[in-house]
């Protein structure tokens, strides 16, 4: 149980502070295991045997937490939901994933007893954003110990639904096995120390927030500032306390805008680590002028867990902006070709991965899973990208996005760089549009920096000094914003839905 893991840490450090929040308020890793006992202790009273799913839409809160770890302790499998999901997505995934138990913030009580009564679910308790509701009120009554479930490695500790980037959100079913040897591997590898102190930012409902950055916290020891929602101003008020910081890149970008940031205010940090999304080079840059630091950028997926990571230790080789870094110990990383032979050095094709990290297969999708699984276990990304000599993995984009033009392949991620350094240009997403003599005709759609006016002629001529010609969009729009999901990566179907006609 992986939850075993976590305690023989705070067993360790019973008094030590485990979280802070943005009120001053402290708790400690004795609470965290009192408190996750008595809710472990209230699962088992409501009925919920081992496999049961619990599902969980909350606003970030130390009680979340303390939710998320009676599960695992528990052994029912969490299922943690965007915040942002409404009416018709909780169907779905209520549909989906019949959970026994859903836990929501008492803001959506009608819809979700709505709901729940209609699907058959057991119980509904309420979480509000500050951890009261039921859920706590009810686990008060119980015993403050609890023995740990018993579980197999490979018993399915949490179902994590995947982004929606590309289509309708998938589950993928996490077992304590994966998630325990990527939060080990990840600890080892960022050269976690007896005292780190994270600042935590980031949403507890996908990968980055709850299984990189409060687990390694956990299995460290390490106090959290918690902050329940980013904003750039507390994240400066704690900079001067705090070794690692963990972020997508929009929230790098949005602490570039604040003067207050220097190399003094973060005289202790350690490692500022990104992902979930591409880092741009230049914000990596901006970063490193701004502060003296390097990000390290990694790659991962709900899937996967983490992938790759560029070196933490710099005797393994540099950081390099725009590229992911080298598989992390025990994962194996290949890129192969459409029929399925292993890419030369630098040729591009699509990344699959395999280790004890990868997930057993997405919740009760048999036919997803036979495909996306490769004969010999590998899994298929669905990201396409390239290795160089040095064993650095360069994301190309998604195989979804990849353009097909006259026979030609494009690349978003590439014509996406030449575009994001022309002058006034904030950054920009490509994609494929039909075209009725090319199949595909590549479009590119931009956003000026704020005060810049951007000339679309003048970008594509610009941009066709650089590249060949095959690749160079031929048709250019200026908008104000990209749309992006609540995760905050772009949606390149809206995008494909709304420029159909760019040919037409
Ligand atoms: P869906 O699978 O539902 O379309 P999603 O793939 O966006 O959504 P996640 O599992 O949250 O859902 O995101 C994983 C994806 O995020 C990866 O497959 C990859 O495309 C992207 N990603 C993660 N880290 C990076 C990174 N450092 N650089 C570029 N892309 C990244
Ligand atoms: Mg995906």
């Amino acid at each position: 149980n992986l939850y075993s893991l976590f305690q023989q840490t705070f067993s360790q450090q019973p008094d030590a502070v485990a979280v802070e929040t943005e009120d001053g308020r402290t708790w400690t890793f004795g609470e965290l295991e009192a408190h996750s006992a008595r809710m472990a202790n209230w699962l088992t009273t409501l009925g919920l045997q081992p496999g049961d799913r619990v599902m969980v839409q909350v606003e970030k809160s130390v009680p979340a937490l303390v939710l998320y770890l009676a599960c695992l302790r528990a052994g029912v499998v969490y299922v943690p939901l965007n915040v942002a999901y409404q009416a018709a997505e909780l169907a779905y995934f209520m549909e989906n994933a019949e959970p026994r138990l859903v836990v929501g913030d008492p803001a959506k009580h009608d819809v979700l007893r709505e709901l729940t009564q209609r699907l058959g679910v057991a119980h509904l308790a309420t979480m509000d954003a500050s951890g009261q509701g039921s859920a706590w009120t009810d686990a008060q009554n119980h015993a403050a110990q609890h023995r740990v479930a018993a579980v197999a490695g490979s018993d399915v500790a949490a179902i994590l639904y995947t982004s929606g980037t590309t289509g309708r959100s998938k589950g993928a079913q996490l077992t304590h096995d994966n998630l325990a040897s990527n939060v080990q591997t990840l600890h080892r590898y960022w050269g976690w120390q007896p005292d780190d102190v994270l600042i935590h930012a980031l949403p507890i409902f996908h990968v980055h927030g709850l299984f990189v950055a409060a687990h390694l916290a956990l299995l460290n020891g390490s106090p959290m500032l918690w902050m329940a929602r980013f904003t750039p101003a507390q994240v400066l008020q704690w900079l001067p306390r705090a070794t690692v910081f963990m972020g997508v890149p929009t929230l790098y970008v949005r602490l570039l805008q604040e003067p207050a940031l220097s190399p003094a205010v973060c005289a202790r940090m350690r490692l500022f680590i990104s992902g979930s999304a591409p880092l741009l080079t230049e914000t990596f840059h901006a970063w490193q002028a701004r502060t003296g630091h390097t990000i390290l950028e990694r790659y991962g997926m709900s899937e996967t867990l983490m992938l790759t990571s560029n070196p933490y230790d710099p005797a393994e080789g540099p950081r390099l902006a725009g590229t992911v870094g080298r598989p992390l110990p025990g994962v194996q990383v290949r890129v192969v070709n459409e029929s399925g032979t292993v890419c030369a050095t630098g040729d591009i094709g699509g990344v699959e991965v395999r280790g004890p990290n990868v997930f057993p297969g997405y919740w009760r999708m048999p036919d997803v899973n036979a495909k996306e699984f490769t004969p010999d276990g590998w899994f298929r990304t669905g990201d396409m990208g390239f290795v160089d000599a040095q064993g650095y993995l360069t994301l190309v984009g998604r195989s979804k996005d990849l353009i097909i033009t006259g026979g030609y392949n494009v690349y978003p991620a590439e014509v996406e760089s030449y575009l994001n350094e022309l002058e006034g240009v904030e950054e920009s997403a490509v994609i494929g549009c039909p075209h009725p003599d090319l199949g595909e005709g590549v479009v590119a759609v931009v956003v000026a920096r704020p005060g810049a006016t951007l000339d679309p002629d003048a970008l594509l001529a610009a941009v066709k000094n650089r590249i060949a010609g095959f690749k160079v969009p031929k048709r250019l729009f200026v908008v104000d914003q990209l749309p992006r999901n609540v995760m905050g990566k772009v949606q390149k179907n809206l995008l494909r839905q709304r420029y159909a006609d760019a040919f037409r």
